[in-house]
């Protein structure tokens, strides 16, 4: 643990061997009890848009788990165990990655599980101002946690699920929006 915190904190080393700085970090990572967190979201289907996000909190924490939420309110494309499907083999390649499907509140699921910070992934300001509203919602629900926000990498920010599921209604090409197991799935829905 303590290899990895100094990793990450590597740039406050000094001449003595010592890193102060480091140690400040640690007790606050510890403190806030930061070394998993959660990605929710429908991911119906799950984007390119998401694995980045994937990747790159995968890359800060420990560890990331992924939400498949299930909303009974909400019509989707592909069911909970398909969205779920196809995020395991999405998320393969990632060590420290797995997902789960959950059916209630997502502050109920960090609560369950000890979790207390709560990833989503930004493409611009409508993004923003939903998922700010959102996460007051959450904290005032759950104020122990956190919510982090990680802005989209510009080749993704226009890739949206309801686009890309209209896309694929017109059998327009999508390879390069969504991971091969998404296309194949696509293509199932839209044969
Ligand atoms: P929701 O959970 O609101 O139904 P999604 O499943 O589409 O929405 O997305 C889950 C999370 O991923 C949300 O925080 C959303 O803003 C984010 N997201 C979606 N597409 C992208 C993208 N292309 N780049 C970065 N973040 C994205």
């Amino acid at each position: 643990m303590e290899g990895v915190l100094e990793r990450r904190a590597g740039f406050c080393g000094n001449k003595t061997g010592q890193r102060p700085v480091a140690r400040q970090i640690k007790v606050f990572i510890v403190d806030l009890g930061m070394f998993k967190a959660v990605f929710p979201g429908s991911f119906d289907p799950p984007t390119l848009g998401h694995l980045n996000i994937i990747e790159r909190a995968s890359a800060v924490f420990d560890e990331l788990i992924v939400v498949v939420a299930e909303n009974k309110q909400k019509e989707y494309l592909f069911s909970a165990d398909e969205r779920l499907e196809m995020m395991q083999e999405i998320i393969k390649p990632c060590k420290n990655v797995t997902c789960t499907s959950w059916d209630s509140l997502v502050v109920d699921f960090l609560k369950q599980e000890g979790i207390r910070i709560l990833i989503r992934g930004v493409r611009g300001m409508d993004d923003f101002s939903h998922e700010f509203e959102l996460a007051m919602m959450n904290k005032a629900l759950y104020p122990h946690i956190e919510t982090l926000f990680i802005s989209t990498e510009s080749k993704y920010i226009v890739l949206r699920s309801s686009s890309i599921k209209e896309l694929a209604a017109f059998h327009g090409d999508v390879s390069r929006m969504v991971p091969p197991v998404v296309v194949k799935a696509l293509k199932g829905k839209f044969q």
